[in-house]
């Protein structure tokens, strides 16, 4: 009922170059089971455009400003993004809360500008290490996705896409264990079947953190994980496609 989804998160990385390798790669190899999209850094958005036009793979940017326009320099907005045939924003990733600072409410901001340029979310959410030590893993995923539900209500989760990523998994090498996932994304669905079951039901919840080909399919086979948001493997072009092609 729900189509998977795999997404690749290129970070920081990558060059004209080594991008239209890995999407030639990435064209000749992916059997089109599930849906993908590439966010890439924002200025190769138009490569991304021309070298995928007729394509069913989409892409995004990772952040954008949750104004429209006006003196904010070195920001873009979610209607550039849509100017330039994205069709995804990922948005409250673990390195932008640590890194850059960014609070639940800056998310949910964000969530709700993404949804009125007409662009689709992919939120996402995760404890660190601490917290899982602490117990308190489903207070804070509750916590994250609570925040945005607040702003934008549970209509609007049919056509969010959650990323659960714990943190300690992202970029360690150290996958959660298939059971481990599950057990936080059925959390998650019955959190938001609180506020209505159909919704829940619905919405794509994708697995990230160290997801690599050898990992994808047993992730991927578990009832509430819906696919994968991949960033160190998703630079590798065998890697990618077959954690791509490992979702049927
Ligand atoms: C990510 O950055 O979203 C991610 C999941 O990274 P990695 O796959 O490298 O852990």
């Amino acid at each position: 009922m729900r189509r998977l989804l795999v997404a690749a998160n290129w970070k920081m990385n990558g060059s004209k170059e080594s991008n239209a390798l890995l999407l030639n790669a990435f064209k000749a190899g992916f059997d089109g089971s599930a849906d993908t999209a590439i966010f890439p850094p924002a200025v190769y958005v138009p490569q991304l455009s021309e070298e995928l036009a007729g394509t069913s793979i989409a892409y995004g940017i990772q952040n954008a400003h949750f104004e429209k326009s006006g003196a904010f320099t070195g920001e873009l907005s979610m209607d550039m993004a849509k100017d330039f045939g994205c069709q995804y924003v990922l948005v409250g990733h673990s390195e932008r809360r640590e890194i850059f600072g960014e609070t639940d409410a800056d998310v949910a901001k964000k969530v709700a500008a993404i949804l009125a340029a007409g662009l689709i979310p992919m939120l996402c959410i995760g404890e660190t290490l601490e917290q899982r030590e602490s117990g308190i893993t489903e207070q804070v995923c509750e916590q994250q996705v609570g925040a945005v539900l607040e702003k934008v209500g549970i209509a609007a989760f049919e056509k969010i896409v959650i990323a659960y990523e714990p943190v300690w998994a992202i970029g360690t090498g150290k996958t959660a264990t298939p059971e481990q996932a599950q057990d936080v994304h059925a959390f998650i669905r019955a959190y938001l079947a609180k506020s209505d079951q159909a919704v829940a039901d619905k919405t794509r919840i994708l697995y990230g953190g160290s997801v690599k080909a050898a990992s994808a399919g047993a992730l991927f086979g578990q009832p509430d994980i819906d696919g994968g948001l991949v960033g160190g493997a998703s630079l590798i072009a065998d890697e990618f496609v077959a954690i791509c092609n490992a979702t049927q």
